[in-house]
């Protein structure tokens, strides 16, 4: 009978969410259209939001490896360096924004992925549906990823170990100072937050380069690229 009943819990306890904290300490969601409420009623501030820009490569969760976003996919942010949610209290192990938490934080069941699967690529929110109205603040943005996609550096980046390496190291470099100056001057001219950077511009180039197998470092002033195999 004991050990019945234990088995019953056991059961019940695996469709059920114990609220151990593991998800959220694996990363924070990827924001859908119906999240935008959150966002335009400041529950989210979007200096919490980074953007993984298109063409960018990053971890599929669902196909459980790295590809190209196909669009802009806006995520959470961890807190103090890590993967945990930036929402997640530690101390009491719980949700600071649970009744108002994105929707595939509703829907992920780690006992079963079926329903995330289901709607994880759908009506992914982007930038422009967040800030395209905001005038000079979405041409910037517009004019970041025009000068500084992800297109245009992997074509560079394959082009390294072609006859046109040198015009291809060049060009990556002219992105990345690019991309580090339009942050610098943002924050400068407008006031805006430097947290909100990650989500205006997407991740910083010379911080994603690392996934092409480069590395950015400073030398008297100038940036130079280091292969890290
Ligand atoms: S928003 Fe809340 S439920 Fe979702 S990952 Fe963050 S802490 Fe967890």
């Amino acid at each position: 009978m004991t050990s019945n009943t234990s088995k019953t819990e056991r059961e019940i306890k695996m469709r059920e969410c114990l609220q151990c904290g593991t998800c959220c300490k694996k990363g924070g969601p990827s924001f859908h259209l119906e999240d935008k409420i959150l966002i335009d009623k400041g529950i989210i501030p979007s200096k919490y939001i980074y953007t993984i820009r298109k063409g960018e490569r990053s971890y599929d969760n669902v196909k459980e490896c790295f590809l190209p976003a196909s669009s802009d996919i806006l995520k959470l942010k961890g807190q103090k360096g890590s993967w945990t949610c930036v929402f997640f209290n530690e101390t009491n192990n719980n949700c600071t924004i649970y009744e108002h938490r994105p929707m595939e934080c509703k829907v992920l069941k780690c006992w079963d992925t079926i329903e995330i699967e289901k709607i994880y690529a759908k009506n992914r929110l982007t930038r422009q549906d967040l800030i395209s109205s905001v005038e000079g603040l979405w041409e910037l943005v517009e004019g970041h990823q025009e000068r500084c996609s992800y297109d245009i550096l992997k074509f560079f980046i394959d082009s390294l170990h072609t006859d046109k390496k040198d015009e291809a190291l060049k060009g990556i470099l002219e992105i990345i100072e690019y991309d580090i100056k339009i942050r610098e001057l943002v924050v400068q001219k407008s006031g805006l937050e430097t947290d909100l950077t990650d989500f205006l511009f997407g991740r910083p180039i010379a911080e994603t380069i690392e996934i092409y197998g480069l590395k950015i470092k400073e030398e008297k002033g100038k940036y130079v690229l280091i292969p890290t195999g």
